[in-house]
């Protein structure tokens, strides 16, 4: 379901407005199994459509300065949210700290809907009007207190909702991968072999007129594009500095694409450096897979080496699917393609939050989190903010051990499948 957050500094009314928006049906929100809930997230329904209330309000800690929970609040808001609705108080107007948040909203990419509260009468609505030159588009004008205006306020915020399914792989032309790995590991004689006798475009990036050109090219059925294949073309002169310029070329090239094939050479020893090279795919948060590439150099001594060096090196990147092959003798490089699509597939995922409560409340039941001090943590909630890849926040209170978010990610991607992609684990505690 969508996430509606409401957003605002205290006392302009978010939990009159969020106790508005909910009416009776409060009452029966708690409906996920195991998951202790707390006066936090809601379900609401508008016009047939439901949602997630999200209060921000329950996370105002009352420790810290004003400044440091708005912006807090604000960013959590924006990680969650689909829409953000963010209240002002009509009769105050804007403050410092409406403005503090404004600009954690302004540039977060996210639909905001102005909420202009305390709005009793229709001499209220001109001050209301005042707000138009937030920028933020019209404001709309309730009273949370009074109910006035709350109606118009849930239309605009459905029609501010984002359709189902956006973004889907359909419109989004050919997935982008990047080649990376040491010199001399075969990246060139891979493209060279892929791009044998199938159609191969050379795109100029657009805007530039430097170095970076991609090649599509068709495998298995599909079009794919392969970024800064000039950079691995071209050969880097051995000099002073290369490996420098190398490493930048990979990151460049790992920014621009969605998934990152890291060439490795089967007949030689992992090196550090194609550990450096895994980790800078790690950093971009791009999905991966491994290929390993002269297979046919390989003899049965040095597979049995290698099983025992992945076993040793490559247990961080376990969850990546592994092809073995030769741009040589093209040994299985067919295989490549399936690779690519089960690892762009989990990158793309997204677990309804639905699912995602009824996982974790199976979880904490058969696996609690140990005491610490004979208190006990307590999990509240989990949403998934973000895909590609994909992200997750994980609400709780008063801590959550390490260990034990580990634990929860490892069983994540067990059962949710989420091989080829990093997934990314938030926390939010609450006091
Ligand atoms: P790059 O620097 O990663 O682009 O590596 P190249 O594609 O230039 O390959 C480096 C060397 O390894 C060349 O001499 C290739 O002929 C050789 N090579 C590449 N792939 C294979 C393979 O699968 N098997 C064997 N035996 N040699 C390969």
């Amino acid at each position: 379901l969508p996430v509606v957050a409401v957003v605002g500094r205290p006392n302009v009314g978010k939990s009159t407005l969020v106790n508005r928006i909910l009416g009776r049906r409060e009452a029966v929100v708690e409906d996920t199994p195991g998951v202790t809930r707390d006066r936090v997230f809601y379900q609401a329904e508008w016009a047939g459509k439901d949602f997630w209330l999200v209060d921000t309000g329950g996370w105002e800690d009352r420790v810290q300065g004003v400044a440091y929970r708005v912006a807090e609040q604000a960013e959590v808001a924006v990680s969650l949210a689909d829409v953000v609705l963010f209240i002002v108080d009509a009769n105050v107007g804007i403050t410092t700290t409406d403005e503090q948040l404004l600009k954690v909203l302004r540039r977060a990419d996210r639909p905001v809907v102005l909420v202009a509260n305390k709005v009793d009468d229709q001499r209220g609505e001109l001050e209301a009007a005042a707000l138009w030159n937030l920028g933020l588009g019209e404001p709309h004008p309730v009273s949370a207190l009074h109910g006035r205006g709350s109606g118009d306020l849930l239309d605009a915020t459905l029609e501010a909702m984002p359709e189902e399914g956006r973004g889907s792989a359909v419109d989004r032309g050919p997935r982008r991968i990047a080649l990376v790995g040491r010199p001399n590991v075969g990246k060139s004689s891979l493209l060279n072999r892929l791009a044998k006798e199938r159609r191969v475009v050379v795109d100029e990036v657009g805007g530039t007129t430097r170095d970076p050109v991609d090649e599509r090219i068709s495998l298995g059925g599909k079009d794919w594009t392969f970024v800064d294949t000039a950079g691995i073309r071209r050969r880097v002169l051995q000099s002073q500095g290369a490996d420098y310029y190398a490493s930048l070329r990979t990151r460049a090239a790992l920014d621009r694409a969605e998934v990152a094939v890291v060439l490795l050479e089967a007949n030689e020893p992992i090196s550090t450096q194609d550990l450096k090279i895994i980790d800078m795919v790690l950093e971009s948060g791009r999905a991966l897979v491994l290929a390993f590439n002269k297979w046919d150099l390989l003899d049965e001594e040095r597979h049995a080496q290698l099983e025992r060096e992945i076993e040793r090196d490559l247990g961080h990147v376990a969850w990546a699917p592994r092809v073995n092959i030769s741009a040589e003798t093209g040994r299985h490089a067919e295989r490549l393609v399936p690779a690519l699509e089960r690892s762009l597939e989990s990158w793309d995922q997204r677990i309804p939050t639905g699912r995602l409560n009824a996982f974790l409340g199976t979880l904490v039941a058969a696996h609690p989190h140990p005491l610490r001090g004979g208190k006990q943590s307590r999990i509240l909630f989990a949403t998934q903010a973000r895909t590609r890849p994909p992200r997750f926040v994980i609400f709780a209170s008063g801590f959550l051990e390490h260990g034990y978010r580990r634990f929860i990610e490892r069983r994540l991607r067990e059962d949710f499948e989420f091989t080829g992609s990093p997934i990314v684990i938030g926390v939010r505690i609450r006091e």
